[in-house]
Parts: structure tokens; sequence; C-alpha cells
């Protein structure tokens, strides 16, 4: 009879503790910043949080040699001022065998030389323009470089005003200016050409980024880059130098800076994975770490941080 039909779940409970279960959870605090909103606005929910808690957000840790060190929570971006040249160190630092291996590079079947270029296109500001531009890009190097098995890099860099700027290091067969003028009728060229020994210096410039000043505009040229990649290298030269150029640098090390570093993905050059953060002292992981707190809270005396177990070391 009526012992088969399942109990109200709400008989014995009161009209106000009925009107807290029936409330929806927000899921996360409304954002704050302009920039935050922005990028929720645009739909892109845990970079909008990412975006509020950067530089806002610490967890302390602490060694076995009771040093202590603080790490930031980072939103990772590169149109943020906090994180972009962190970003750029790191990704100089990964590229770092291939820029040994071709500022080195003697052998006279090689090329002496390599071509610098700014390519400015009047590419709106979303996705599906800025993937478009690019593939073309790639179709129109490669065949600039049909038949050579040199290395170009190609790097996708942002906007300044209304233009995409594309910056390309391209080390292949020498190439006057107009070559290039003549394969990019659509972007306005700038093109310099220099000798192998100074790539270091134009990597560098490569990677850097220009950042606008109206926060707004960051978060839409975010939005326009989600989920592309920002950059990639077409060409096979010199493989095998470069993987051991990159065994050398990249197992030498037992530097903390540089296993602070974040690694990535081969396939996918802007998926960043976190390494576990070492004592920038003395290079032992944490033995303790306070969960993440405000930033304000660690200059407060009054409130000492709270710190938990995280493991032990030998
Ligand atoms: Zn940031
Ligand atoms: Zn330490």
């Amino acid at each position: 009879m009526l012992a088969s039909q399942p109990a109200d779940p709400f008989a014995t409970l009161s009209p106000s503790q009925i009107a807290i279960l029936l409330t929806p959870v927000s899921c996360d605090p409304p954002p704050a910043s302009p920039k935050a909103s922005r990028l929720h606005d645009h739909g892109l929910t845990s970079k909008s949080v990412a975006c509020d808690e950067c530089g806002k957000i610490v967890t302390l840790n602490r060694c076995a040699k009771s040093h202590v060190w603080r790490q930031g929570r980072s939103c990772n971006e590169r149109m943020c001022k906090a994180c972009a040249a962190r970003i750029r160190n790191e990704r100089l630092y990964k590229l770092s065998p291939v820029i040994e291996v071709l500022s080195a590079a003697r052998d006279p079947l090689l090329p002496r030389t390599f071509t610098f270029l700014s390519l400015y296109s009047p590419v709106p500001c979303d996705r599906q323009h800025i993937s478009e531009w690019s593939a073309s890009l790639s179709r129109r190097f490669r065949k600039l470089a049909a038949g050579s098995p040199h290395r170009i890099y190609i790097h996708l860099s942002g906007y300044i005003g209304d233009n995409l700027v594309t910056y390309v290091l391209y080390w292949g067969t020498e190439h006057s200016p107009d070559t290039f003028r003549r394969a990019f009728p659509d972007a306005m060229v700038h093109a310099t050409c220099r000798e192998n020994d100074q790539i270091g210096a134009y990597f560098e410039d490569l990677l850097r980024y220009t950042i606008p000043h109206d926060t707004v505009r960051q978060a839409d040229v975010e939005f326009a880059f989600h989920g592309l990649r920002q950059y990639k290298v077409l060409g096979t030269a010199l493989e095998d130098e470069i993987a051991a150029a990159s065994e050398r640098l990249f197992t030498m090390h037992e530097n903390p800076i540089v296993n602070n570093l974040t690694t990535t993905d081969p396939g996918d050059p802007d998926a960043p994975k976190k390494r576990p953060c070492r004592c920038p002292r003395c290079g032992l992981p944490p033995v303790e770490t306070t969960g993440p707190i405000p930033y304000a809270m660690i200059l407060d005396p009054k409130h000492p941080p709270p710190w938990h177990k995280v493991n032990r070391t030998g």
C-alpha cells in the first residue's frame, strides 16, 4: 500500500530549510575586474577566475631547512602584464637548444644568414580570421622553402592597434625582402637579413609580446587566440643536433630555477604543465604548505599562515 511509495523528502524540513535547498548554488563569485568580466562575457569562465586571482592569491611553502617562499597564483596568460615576461622566458628557455644549434651552424652547405620578418596584416581580432591567416602563412612559407630542409620559425604575436602582427624568423636559403613582399601581398612586410650568430637576440624579439594598455582589449585578444597555437615551428633541419643540445641543456641542471619552469607537451606548445615547486634557495621540495590565501593576509602578523604538511623528504 502506501509503504511502497517514496517518502516525501521535504516532509521533515522547515520552510526556510526548503528555501535554502531550492536556492541555486552560485559556482564562482562574480568577476570583479573589467578584464575578468569581459573574459566571463566571452564564456571563458576559468580564465576569468584566474585573471581575478592572478597576483592576489598566494600559497606559502616551507622546505625541510625552514626556508619559506611564496608561490603566486598566476593566470599564465601572455596578455597579462604580470605573467608575460615569465612565459616569454620559459619559451626562450625551451627554444634555447634551437638557438644554440642554429647560431653556431658553420657547415658551408647550411644557410649563413637568417631573415627576421614582421608581417602586419589588417586581420580582425577573431579566431576565425586568425586561424585562416595562420594557415595561409604556413602554406606560403612551405612553398618558399620547398625542397629545402631548413628550419622556419613562425610566431603569431598578437595585435598592434587593429593589425595582427606576426614575427617570423626564417632560416633558409637567402631571400631578398622583395621575395617576401611578393609572397605576402596582403601584409605590410618588414624584413631584416642577419648573420646566424645574431639569432639569439632576434629570438628574444620574436617572443616579445605587445600587450594592449586597455585591459578589456587584453581580454578580447586572449579570447581571439583562445585554443589556437600561438607559435609553430616548420621544417626539420638539424634535428639530431637540436635533440643532442636539448639532452645536454635540460638534463645537466639540478638548478631549482630550471626545475620550477613549466614544461610543454610537444604536441601542443601552448599547453603548460606544472612541475612541483622547489625551494629557490636549496632546491628541496616543500614539506609544508598553506592553502591558497589572499596576498594581503601574509602581510598581517596577527594571522600566521595555516600550515599543512604536504610530504616528507628523506
Ligand atoms: Zn597573470
Ligand atoms: Zn630551502
